[in-house]
């Protein structure tokens, strides 16, 4: 049983729920990257195995997401995010995982290899795709799609927002942070001072600090903005905070009315660079030290640009004699035996152009 659900019985029976992940992912020490930077005392989290053939962070809200989508009967789920989306593509398979099938309601973006490797996969999932290149045709395309299916399938798809962060989604790291709690009490990794994460919708980061503080634990997290303000944002990010606070204590009253002020709220955002999905030189060198020391593989639209945040703090000196912990929300399986022999003109052809394009600049 998970340990949220082992702390807080009551929630195992309200709460509707599909395992999805193996639990709990490891803690590893980085000696040779913390030696380089360093640190003394650095450790890893590896959600990047939290699921076959595709981990990640976002298969721990999908537990919870797709546990209510069976439990109200849905045959499909419909999803967002941009051409790339690592959620559209772990919502696709985990929803195959459990019969339903997904569709993906995409936003462009910058071209980079690893776009078309999700898009390859998501078709493999079964996905069913599709392009909008604004934001007034993706509007009218979701009401289209969603009376299609309801047509045919006589049963609206399951919606889950942008990122799976909805106060449901977001329990899946609630009980994250449970997990690193026992990882604790093990000794397989002393309490964090600090944990560095990639901030995008949000559910990650604002997940386990709920987790933490409702453990009345020391660790401070430190999220890494690696999306635009008009999405996620001081105010979104507490509204999202109370929200899943408030669920949690009306399903379970014995789970405490935890609060959150702005001045807890360390938003780092000075590694953005020019955007959601747009490399940077700070990302790619961060990269690069991981491979290189710990033959851990990271990204540039989140992880690396995460990364890139704490080994500068680490450089200058901030992070002395502290336990650091960086949250590994990268997928780190290698699905590439799925896609091999795949042709992208099997896509819709509005994503043709990815494959057609070069990559941006930055792309390694
Ligand atoms: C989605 C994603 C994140 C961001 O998580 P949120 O819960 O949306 O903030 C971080 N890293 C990776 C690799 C992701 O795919």
């Amino acid at each position: 049983m998970i340990p949220l659900f082992q702390q807080f019985p009551v929630l195992k029976d309200k709460l509707p729920y599909v395992s999805l992940c193996q639990f709990p992912t490891p803690v590893n020490k980085l000696d040779k990257l913390g030696q380089a930077i360093g640190l003394e005392n650095l450790y890893v989290k590896q959600d990047g195995l939290t699921a076959q053939p595709f981990g990640g962070n976002k298969i721990r809200k999908l537990e919870f997401l797709l546990g209510e989508a069976l439990e109200q009967g849905a045959r499909e789920v419909m999803t967002f995010g941009w051409a790339g989306s690592n959620h559209a593509l772990a919502t696709a398979v985990s929803a195959k995982k459990v019969g339903l099938t997904g569709i993906s309601m995409l936003m462009p973006q910058h071209s980079a290899d690893y776009v078309r490797r999700n898009l390859l996969m998501s078709h493999h999932a079964n996905a069913e795709l599709h392009h909008y290149p604004n934001k007034l045709l993706r509007f009218l395309g979701i009401k289209y799609q969603e009376f299609r299916h309801w047509l045919k399938k006589g049963k609206a798809p399951y919606i889950i927002p942008i990122g799976g962060s909805t106060p449901l989604g977001i329990i899946g790291f609630v009980n994250a942070a449970f997990e690193l709690k026992n990882q604790i009490e093990k000794k397989e990794i002393l309490e964090p001072d600090c944990i560095y994460v990639a901030l995008g919708s949000a559910g990650t980061a604002v997940g386990l600090m709920i987790g933490l503080k409702a453990l009345n634990m020391k660790s401070k997290i430190i999220p890494i903005r690696i999306i635009d303000q008009d999405i996620t944002n001081i105010a979104t990010v507490l509204e999202l905070f109370s929200k899943t606070v408030d669920f949690l204590h009306t399903a379970d009253p014995s789970f405490p009315g935890l609060e959150l002020s702005e001045e807890e709220l360390n938003i780092r955002d000075e590694y953005l660079g020019n955007g959601y999905a747009q490399f940077t030189r700070e990302g790619n060198e961060a990269i690069a030290l991981m491979e290189e020391t710990e033959a851990i593989r990271l990204d540039g639209t989140y992880t690396g640009k995460t990364a890139a945040a704490l080994i500068d703090d680490a450089r200058k000196q901030e992070l002395k004699d502290q336990v650091v912990l960086f949250w590994n929300t990268l997928n780190a399986q290698d699905f590439s035996s799925f896609i091999k022999d795949m042709d992208y003109h099997q896509l819709p052809k509005s994503f043709h152009r990815y494959f057609e394009q070069d990559s941006q600049p930055l792309d390694i």
